[in-house]
């Protein structure tokens, strides 16, 4: 058992066993054209910034994984959830555009009275294995089988966080559309995808659906599902836009200048989804600490934030409610609009009226 927990933490934080360093070139960035600095040479993606290191070195993490203590890795007691029913979700009204956590970074949305998924993920664990790797605290608020009809999946990249085989293989022929990032739908076509039904962008590109318009948007973070395969797809932000409302999710990140651009080029947003979790000092430039998330949402001139990546899978050595309580504390004192619904609550996009509560505080570690 011990093996297979090894490899699905070493694909969580930093891909091949191969290659544990890589840097981006400056004299290849130079000869590029800026908006294709993220495409490598040999195909694969890298990231924008030119100083970009991604210098997790596996050796040390392993040992610190093996011996770190760490405390409340998970709930004892059970997390809130606000079970939700199709016909519930139908009679959301239509004049407003809503979000609701499902868990981790798993989105579902009402928009311009369609639905949509965002990273939906409704399997046990984030793992290559059905027997090991990380496994979920909660159930979804609602099952697979029981989602109105979908109009859209949006898939930010290939982690197993992010894009679940299972969930996949489900929606494969009930959703209308899929979009992800530049070569992810080679993954969606080998699970039963219809090639016509998906869109696969690059950044910057954007589509118009059932009126939204979605477009991707740069991150800084990796890709990769095996040991051998490291950033062979492309990872993304997205800005979504309706008549009624325009929000930016962040899919996964560390702190970059990309958060400034999106914000003057598409910006300001009514609400933000930016990854706050699965952080650590030995892997910084791939994800965010929640003093970053909170800059990630100025810099992209937010109105509300929402901190995802958190509350459902033990992904880092911090605690499972460290995000939370440190993303509430250094948005009161920024006076920031902060959302943490519990599993299962809508949230108006654009409306001043929500209201959410310290929920974690109250569930036992
Ligand atoms: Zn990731
Ligand atoms: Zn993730």
């Amino acid at each position: 058992m011990k093996i297979p927990l090894i490899v699905v933490f070493i694909l969580l934080i930093g891909g091949s066993l191969l290659t544990v360093t890589s840097t981006n070139s400056s004299v290849l960035a130079q000869e590029k054209d800026s908006s294709a600095l993220h495409h490598g040479d040999d195909g694969t993606f890298i990231n924008s910034a030119p100083d970009f290191k991604n210098d997790v070195s596996i050796l040390p993490l392993l040992k610190r994984y093996i011996t770190e203590k760490r405390v409340d890795t998970m709930p004892v007691s059970e997390i809130p959830l606000a079970p939700l029913t199709a016909e519930q979700l139908q009679q959301l009204p239509e004049e407003q555009d809503f979000v609701i956590r499902l868990g981790h970074s798993s989105m579902l949305m009402k928009l311009a009275g369609k639905f949509w998924l965002i990273d939906p993920v409704f399997s046990d664990r984030a793992s290559p294995f059905s027997f090991a790797g990380p496994k979920r605290f909660h159930q979804s608020p609602i099952a697979l089988d029981s989602l109105p009809e979908i109009e859209g999946v949006i898939i930010s990249h290939d982690h197993y966080d992010h894009l679940d085989e299972a969930s996949i293989k489900y929606l494969s022929d009930k959703a209308k559309h899929f979009v992800v990032p530049l070569a992810v739908d080679k993954y969606l076509k080998k699970w039963q995808v219809n090639k016509n039904h998906i869109h696969a962008l690059d950044w910057w590109q954007s589509i118009d659906i059932a009126g939204v318009r979605i477009t991707a948007t740069p991150t800084q973070h990796f890709s990769g599902r095996g040991l051998f395969d490291k950033n062979e797809t492309l990872w993304a932000s997205y800005v979504i836009e309706s008549a009624r409302s325009k929000i930016y999710f962040s899919g996964d990140s560390g702190y970059f200048d990309g958060f400034k651009e999106i914000g003057e080029r598409l910006g300001p947003f009514d609400l933000t989804m930016i990854e706050t979790g699965a952080y650590d000092k030995d892997w910084s430039t791939i994800h965010m600490t929640p003093e970053e998330s909170l800059q990630a949402h100025i810099d992209l001139k937010g109105r509300q934030m929402m901190p995802v990546h958190n509350g459902t899978f033990d992904l880092a050595f911090h605690s499972w409610y460290e995000p939370l309580e440190r993303i509430h504390k250094l948005a009161q004192a920024s006076e920031i609009s902060l959302l943490t619904p519990i599993m299962g609550q809508a949230i108006s996009a654009r409306s001043e009226k929500n209201e959410t509560t310290t929920w974690w505080r109250q569930v036992k570690s």
